[in-house]
């Protein structure tokens, strides 16, 4: 099945630099039909994977299998030069396709494929690497293997599936929900704005937005509507961050605990507290609540810093900071990633708000980064907060949901990114 892909509306540069990342970090679950291929390959746990057995059952109340992992996280097909023994011994394309695949992810929106890459990925972040229309072919390739493995075909409407919602009470149509992503893409890249202000206007416009029945106006309204509603949202938003209301005590407890999930690695060489058992990070999460003194390395990649040193302003970003995050939003919402089937199912306006949590939470980790450039501390950043982002399902329980929607609801979502760019 030929299902086109979307070009990223940025340029995004990725190959394989060796970090390990994929390998040594992640737990990789297997399709019925990719645990039957790799047992037929005849892995021996004794002779092929240093004793190990290949295939961990994913237990009650999943099914199925994940690849196995050695104690250090690592997978246990990985072998000691760092390369995969599955490629090695049996070809590319015999690797389970989540490896294939990493870091892109493709995500179906409208008649095609919207391609969206995962900053956990050191090269992905720091945009190492061939550009993407040189992975087209293979992401193609991949493209129809996952719309098989997932029974996706184009409907009689010509798109995959049916566009995400708004929110519990509203959809609309693929090609008004399209034109509001790109509507919003055009926002976050608009240049005329500090990176800040662009997303404090797309939250106010959101807010504008979510009041509105936009499933309810006349045929050709959209277009005015947003245009109405996007210059209410220029007044809205003060140009300068300092004209911002600071951050209420409920809104900074909220965004500390939001940053010690987000900042947690409980697996892999970067490993943080959790490498010390539970009780450690239970005890870095309420350190996190008090807010005082060292901040808890949940993260082995996080610097020495304190609570106290994170609130010290550090100048607004510099352009080439700005560059990498704004590389890194175009993505997530031109891709879609933020709601619907790319985040755990939300609605898209509870999705964008989520995605806008990531704002203040990569500038607050970039502050922590003292001895590096601006433009390295926000890839490191990314790095460390994209691991969680649309993946980690703790950000889809309800505490969080509430605790992001209380963010937004309250106006804390803007007070909070205009106070740590500062
Ligand atoms: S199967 Fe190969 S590519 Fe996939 S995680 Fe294991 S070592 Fe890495």
């Amino acid at each position: 099945m030929g299902i086109p892909l979307l070009n990223l509306p940025v340029v995004q540069n990725w190959d394989c630099q060796a970090t390990g990342t994929c390998c040594k970090e992640y737990r990789i679950k297997l399709t019925e039909e990719e645990h039957r291929r790799l047992a037929a390959q005849g892995w021996d746990a004794d002779r092929d994977l240093d004793g190990h057995q290949p295939f961990l059952p994913a237990g009650w109340p999943r099914r199925g299998f994940f690849l196995n992992r050695r104690a250090d996280g690592s997978c246990v097909f990985l072998g000691p030069e760092g390369r995969c023994r599955i490629h090695e011994r049996f070809g590319y394309e015999t690797k389970p396709l989540s490896c294939r695949m990493f870091p892109f992810v493709l995500l179906p929106g409208g008649a095609v494929w919207r391609v969206s890459v995962r900053f956990a990925c050191p090269s992905a972040a720091a945009n190492k690497g061939r550009s993407l229309p040189e992975h087209i072919a293979d992401l193609t390739r991949m493209g129809e293997q996952l719309a098989e493995r997932e029974n996706l075909q184009l409907q009689p409407d010509g798109a995959l599936t049916r566009p995400p919602r708004l929110d519990a009470r509203q959809r609309i149509a693929w090609p008004d929900l399209l034109y509001l992503v790109d509507h919003i893409l055009a926002l976050l890249r608009n240049r005329a704005d500090t990176l800040e202000r662009r997303w404090r206007k797309c939250l106010a416009l959101a807010d504008l937005l979510g009041k509105t029945r936009l499933d309810q106006l006349p045929p050709d309204a959209l277009q005015d509507t947003l245009s109405i509603l996007t210059t209410a949202a220029d007044v809205d938003a003060p140009r300068d961050p300092h004209h911002v209301a600071i951050p209420t005590m409920l809104g900074r407890l909220i965004f500390r605990l939001a940053t010690s999930l987000y900042t947690r690695k409980d697996h892999g060489p970067n490993r943080g507290l959790a490498s010390h058992g539970r009780f450690a990070l239970l005890s870095g999460a309420l350190r996190f609540a008090r807010g005082v003194g060292p901040v808890p390395r949940m993260h082995r990649l996080l610097p020495e810093a304190t609570f106290e040193q994170a609130e010290e302003p550090r100048g607004p970003l510099d352009r080439s900071a700005e560059e990498v995050l704004e590389r890194y939003y175009a993505i997530k919402v031109g891709s879609l990633q933020f709601c619907g089937p790319g985040s755990f199912g939300l609605g898209f306006w509870e999705g964008l708000e989520a995605l806008a949590v990531t704002m203040p939470l990569l500038l607050w980790v970039i502050r922590l980064f003292r001895d590096a450039s601006q433009e390295e501390a926000a890839v490191r950043a990314l790095t460390i907060i994209d691991d969680h982002f649309g993946f980690n399902p703790l950000l889809a329980t309800w505490r969080m949901r509430l605790g992001f929607q209380t963010l937004a609801r309250r106006g804390e979502l803007s007070r909070l990114i205009a106070w740590y760019s500062r």
